[in-house]
């Protein structure tokens, strides 16, 4: 079923394509905003050229968490400097972006599921205030509960922000700030003179620029793809309900097993099934599978693959094309896949059993997103060896909204040979 994406704060970007500029970014969602942002404000001349309509993809249709609890220990500086840039947003950017440390908890059923939450513990040592938590204390932070849970793990210091007004906010800053965003204009390829970058050609015509940040989401691996450049990521599909304003048992983010939840700027609740994610097979799950059967086993255990619709029309999708075009990105302004109503209806009905304050829950709108998964699930942030000129900022599998302050900033020093805000070496595409 095709869902009805959730509003987007609207902005009123550029009509017009500038002719040049220092930094070209290609895609609006909140990676290339935040990069931008930061671009802006150092008085680099920058224009980021958006296929569709500002954050369409996955940047509005989010949960919103904003974690460090349960990443990775390449992720984790990513997290815990866009900790301290989500607190400064706010002020930087003149505007609410919904950030709130109302802390996030997980509470999980076996001790089999508490395991990788105290290795993670152990393996972060004291920095984080993340601790683990019993029944008891789970009833204390979130009342009303059915379940006699093994156990769970709570970090205050967590939170969330609105993925529908913070990507706005940001582009709006960016903007009085000096950078052009532009919309409904496809990047169909860059421009190479002598094996060098000279800019960026879109269908409205060439953008010279001197750096080009792509920062497209899953349209990443195609982009590269037809400059001979393999980037590893393979889509997943995650379904998203949200109900009508209510109260609820919590503002805190709550994620179990086979569901989660959190209080959203509507009044309502974003809920999704944290144990199902649809994988459609295409073309490119072959082509890839060597790279990703290592961590099938591990961060790929909520995955169901699906042989539908999306195989058929991936297999027509060009993979080569030249920079004349047509390109395959007009055809797909904003990628909006179905939503999977038995998925939305476990998370629901597991969540009701859990916490029966939401059995008079009522649903006001369902969606779904295209997530981009790459076979370590740590995004790639990186200037590219095969196309100098060229950074990558991609493949950020289903944990870039949080990172995204941090992670834009990384792909704009990187862009400007500025000091990275962090070691840039982990999200190198070098490693695959
Ligand atoms: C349902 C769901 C739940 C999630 N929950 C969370 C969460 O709770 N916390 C969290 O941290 N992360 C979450 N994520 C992940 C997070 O949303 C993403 O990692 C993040 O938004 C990625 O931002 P982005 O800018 O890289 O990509 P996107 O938002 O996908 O933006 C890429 C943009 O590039 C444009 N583009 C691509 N190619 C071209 C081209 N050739 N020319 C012009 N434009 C182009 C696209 O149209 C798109 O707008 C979730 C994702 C989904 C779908």
């Amino acid at each position: 079923m095709t869902g009805t994406p959730p509003p987007i704060d609207p902005v009123t970007t550029s009509p017009d394509l500038p002719a040049e500029c220092e930094v070209a970014i290609i895609g609006a969602g909140i990676v290339g905003l935040v990069a931008a942002l930061n671009l802006a404000e150092r008085g680099v001349p920058v224009v980021v050229i958006e296929k569709g309509r500002l954050a369409g993809e996955q940047s509005s249709r989010n949960l919103g968490w904003v974690r460090k609890m349960g990443r990775g220990q390449a992720d984790l500086p990513l997290a815990l400097e866009s900790d301290r840039l989500w607190q400064e947003m706010p002020a930087r950017v003149g505007a609410d972006l919904g950030y709130r440390r109302t802390g996030i908890l997980y509470a999980v059923r076996t001790e089999g599921q508490l395991a990788p939450h105290e290795a993670w513990m152990a393996s972060v040592g004291n920095g984080i205030d993340s601790r683990l938590v019993s029944n008891k204390e789970i009833a204390a932070l979130v009342p009303g509960g059915q379940e006699d849970w093994y156990g769970g793990i709570h970090t205050p210091s967590d939170g969330k922000a609105e993925p529908q007004l913070a990507a706005s906010a940001i582009a709006r800053a960016a903007m009085a700030k000096g950078a052009k965003i532009v919309e409904n204009c496809a990047v169909r390829a860059l421009s190479l003179s002598g094996g060098r970058l000279s800019g960026v050609m879109t269908e409205r015509g060439e953008v010279r620029c001197n750096s080009v940040i792509l920062a497209g989401g899953v349209w990443s691996r195609r982009f590269l793809g037809n400059h001979g450049v393999s980037f590893p990521t393979l889509p997943v599909i995650a379904s998203v309900l949200r109900t009508k304003p209510m109260d609820g048992p919590t503002d805190m983010a709550v994620g179990a097993p086979d569901f989660s939840f959190r209080k959203d700027h509507t009044g309502g609740f974003t809920i999704t099934q944290r144990g199902g994610f649809i994988a459609p097979l295409a073309l490119d799950s072959l082509l890839l599978a060597r790279k990703f059967l290592p961590v099938l086993g591990a961060e790929w255990k909520q995955i169901r693959l699906s042989l539908g619709r999306h195989f058929l029309d991936d297999l027509s999708m060009q993979r080569r094309w030249p920079a004349t075009g047509p390109s395959p990105f007009e055809d797909h302004r904003t990628t909006n896949p179905p939503v999977n109503d038995k998925l939305n209806a476990e998370a629901m009905a597991n969540l009701r059993a859990a916490w029966p304050a939401f059995g008079k829950a009522e649903i006001a709108r369902t969606w779904a997103g295209m997530i981009d998964i790459t076979p370590d699930a740590h995004p790639v942030i990186a200037p590219l060896d095969e196309l100098p000129g060229v950074v990558v900022a991609s493949g950020f599998s289903g944990h870039g909204f949080g990172t995204a302050p941090a992670a834009g900033q990384l792909a704009a020093d990187l862009a400007t040979g500025a000091a990275p805000l962090i070691n840039p070496a982990p999200y190198a595409l070098t490693r695959f």
